[in-house]
């Protein structure tokens, strides 16, 4: 106890009077992110405002060794902002200034806690945006979205957040500052931005981020396809993409899915329908033209038996309102809802969703379906009742079993949302001991004494009961690879 005194006294004295909390009603507003059904008080949460100040708490947390947890907006689905209970949460949260525009190089600065539609807002006078575009986009911060490299659905065209990152102020675990990249795409040496990108938090945290921006295109057309199945929907995505057409993006939902965002925004989706396709098309006005013609054939050719195409800005508004709403929209039809997020390679999506469909029977349990079709990324959503014993472990398996499936047909583990606690355990289903051993060896280079966001990522022997009966040290600990928490 008294070494905790004296470690808050430390941050108290490094940081504002009103940016350290300790008082056990303001930390349960910490306790969990988007994930939560997984839930840890921290020992005190800090609110930087600055590098300076990040760097003075990681100080601290070095010198006593204290875990520290990077928070930006809490939206997180993998459980990667949990809180270590003898730890410190740092939420970035005040760090939210835009620090440069650089409009002639179409580049941006901010600070982690900007959230990412206020990166868009800030440019859009030029006619410039941010690419990835998660459908929390209105709340999650460029912070997290660098941690756990954010998709969208217009990453299909565009790539993920890893692809536009060209620059990165970070606080490394012993509080030491170091820049890498700036405002060039490429940088000599070993792509560090690369490395850091998608690290969940784990290598150190980044305190300003230098993005790309894009041109808006001159031609935008979003089209909406009603089919009877998710099969007709699939096959259709899989003609689109072998007639070499690059939609910016292409999404499906499901009839439950369908059901629950109309119910929510009230989209003027098909409700009869078995399966919706949006597909947005844009780039030189004569070819968004030419492919849109395309594309109303090979969807008919698949079994569309109804097309529309948004006739101006608020009606494509509001076909993404339904879709970006549809994890919300839940709410309407199911007490809590898990969401899955595995991929699978496109043409494997038919035979995946079936097996989905087969899991549903076997659990007793309904899942609604929403995915990134253009990338293979599913977001099976398995409905439960918490209150009905039982259901919701009935629930957690179910997913756990989509995920299976998801690697059996040659996918992976997580698309967008990382693997933060809730998929720990899940690596070794992808990964060997030698490619484990390897990631460890990485994050020991940036953080020796494994205090940045520990318990996240790497499955640790113990929670993950790999070894059976009483604990045994596992060889990753015996060789220092690892730790036991
Ligand atoms: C309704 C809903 C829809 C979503 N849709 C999408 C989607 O379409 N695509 C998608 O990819 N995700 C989606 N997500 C997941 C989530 O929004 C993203 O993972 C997002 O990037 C998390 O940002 P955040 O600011 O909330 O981060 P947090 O949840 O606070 O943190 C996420 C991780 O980042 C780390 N972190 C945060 N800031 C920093 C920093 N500055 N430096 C180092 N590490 C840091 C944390 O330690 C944690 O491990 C969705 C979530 C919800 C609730």
């Amino acid at each position: 106890m008294a070494q905790l005194s004296e470690f808050l006294a430390v941050l108290e004295a490094a940081l504002p009077a009103d940016a350290l909390l300790t008082d056990t009603a303001d930390l349960r507003t910490y306790e969990c992110d988007g994930l939560t059904g997984r839930r840890v008080v921290p020992a005190a949460v800090c609110l930087p405002e600055s590098t300076e100040e990040v760097q003075a708490v990681v100080r601290a947390c070095a010198a006593h060794r204290v875990p520290f947890v990077a928070r930006g907006a809490g939206t997180g689905l993998s459980g990667g902002a949990l809180p270590v209970a003898e730890g410190v949460v740092i939420s970035l949260a005040r760090m939210n200034r835009v620090l440069d525009v650089d409009l002639y190089s179409q580049r941006i600065t901010v600070q982690p806690g900007v959230t990412n539609l206020q990166v868009t807002e800030a440019v859009a006078a030029h006619h410039l945006y941010y690419a990835p575009d998660p459908s929390s986009q209105q709340v999650c911060t460029i912070g997290g979205n660098v941690a756990e490299n954010s998709g969208g659905a217009h990453c299909l065209k565009y790539g993920f957040t890893v692809n536009h990152v060209t620059g990165l102020t970070v606080v490394l675990p012993d509080g030491e500052r170091i820049a890498l990249g700036g405002a060039s795409l490429e940088s000599p040496g070993p792509d560090v931005i690369g490395v850091f990108v998608g690290s969940e938090g784990t290598l150190g945290i980044a305190t300003e981020i230098t993005l790309r921006l894009l041109p808006r295109p001159a031609a935008v057309v979003t089209q909406l396809a009603a089919f009877d199945s998710t099969d007709e929907a699939g096959a259709a995505v899989s003609a689109i993409v072998a007639a070499r057409i690059l939609p910016s993006a292409m999404e499906i939902m499901d009839r439950l899915t369908i059901e629950a965002a109309e119910a929510a925004v009230n989209a003027g989706y098909p409700e009869d329908s078995g399966a919706i396709l949006i597909v947005e098309l844009d780039g030189v006005a004569a070819q968004v033209e030419e492919d849109l013609a395309a594309l109303d054939r090979i969807c008919r050719e698949h079994g569309a038996w109804e097309i529309r195409t948004a006739a101006d800005a608020a009606e494509r508004a509001l076909l993404w309102k339904g879709r970006k709403s549809a994890f919300g929209a839940m709410g309407r039809v199911s007490q809590s809802y898990y969401v899955q997020d595995g991929v699978v390679p496109r043409t494997k999506l038919p035979q995946v969703l079936r097996r989905i469909a087969e899991l549903e029977q076997e659990y007793g349990l309904r899942v609604g379906n929403v995915f990134h079709a253009g990338d293979g990324n599913l977001h099976p959503l398995v409905l439960y009742d918490e209150h009905v014993a039982g259901e919701s472990e009935r629930a957690r398996e179910l997913a756990d079993a989509i995920l299976v499936a998801c690697i059996d047909a040659g996918g992976s583990l997580t698309g967008e949302h990382g693997i933060g606690t809730d998929k720990a355990c899940a690596m070794p289903l992808m990964f060997g001991r030698d490619d484990l051993d390897v990631m460890q060896r990485l994050r020991r280079a940036f953080d020796p004494a494994g205090l940045a966001n520990p318990g996240k990522l790497f499955p640790t022997p113990r929670l993950c009961g790999e070894v059976p009966g009483p604990y045994r040290q596992h060889p990753l600990e015996r060789a220092g690879l690892a730790e036991r928490l």
